[in-house]
């Protein structure tokens, strides 16, 4: 097929397979980093980041067996056809208030941030901040990847699924100016794919 995305990698990273096994381990120990005695979990509330943590949230939520509700909110770092974060601090983050639909108020809430990579750091230090204004009762974060770079591996996350080399992926969920999001996989976005995007 002319238009087949999976040309455009130089590798695929991790297959949908490694993900969903993941996924599944990644689950219980999300809900453990809850527990206020053991045995006992709070009510979550998950909000994931929009939009490259779709998929992967999806996948979590869905292992995660209580009632809950579920916040979106949307953040952007950079341009489409940039593949590193344009934003020089977490002020430079874009969080668009209606796009997102996150109460004003989450006292007594023990909020999930998920997101789909830890890069700079500058998006999740921006929708913490933003999310701690509003008065969590708790507060952790999870991250399908963290890029293996001093900003990414010193930043204080609470789970996070794969450690990746620091290159740029795309697929479940993360893309190159919109593209490639609905790749099932995980890979490394050849030089050759992004050049014929600029
Ligand atoms: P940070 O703010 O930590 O630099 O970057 C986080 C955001 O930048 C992620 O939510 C993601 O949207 C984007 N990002 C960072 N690294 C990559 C990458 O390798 N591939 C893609 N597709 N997006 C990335
Ligand atoms: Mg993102």
């Amino acid at each position: 097929m002319a238009n087949d995305h999976n040309q455009d990698l130089d590798r695929v990273l991790l297959t949908a397979d490694q993900i969903a096994a993941r996924v599944k381990q990644l689950a219980p120990e999300v809900l453990a980093g809850f527990e206020e005695e053991p045995g006992s979990t709070p009510e979550i509330t998950p909000v994931p980041i929009m939009t490259g943590a779709f998929i992967f949230a999806a996948d979590l939520i869905r292992q995660l067996p209580q009632k809950m509700q579920i916040h979106l909110m949307h953040a952007s770092s950079y341009a489409g056809t940039a593949t590193r974060t344009t934003a020089a601090d977490p002020s430079q983050v874009k969080i668009d208030a209606t796009l997102s639909n996150v109460p004003d108020d989450l006292t007594g809430r023990h909020v999930l941030v998920i997101d789909d990579i830890l890069d700079s750091g500058h998006t999740l230090a921006a929708v913490t901040a933003n999310l701690k204004q509003r008065n969590p009762a708790g507060l952790k974060t999870c991250v399908l990847l963290r890029k293996q770079r001093d900003a990414a591996l010193d930043f204080p996350i609470d789970h996070v699924a794969f450690d990746i080399p620091d290159e740029f992926v795309v697929g479940y969920g993360l893309d190159y100016d919109g593209y490639y999001r609905n790749l099932p996989h995980i890979g490394v976005l050849s030089q050759a794919a992004i050049d014929a995007h600029r």
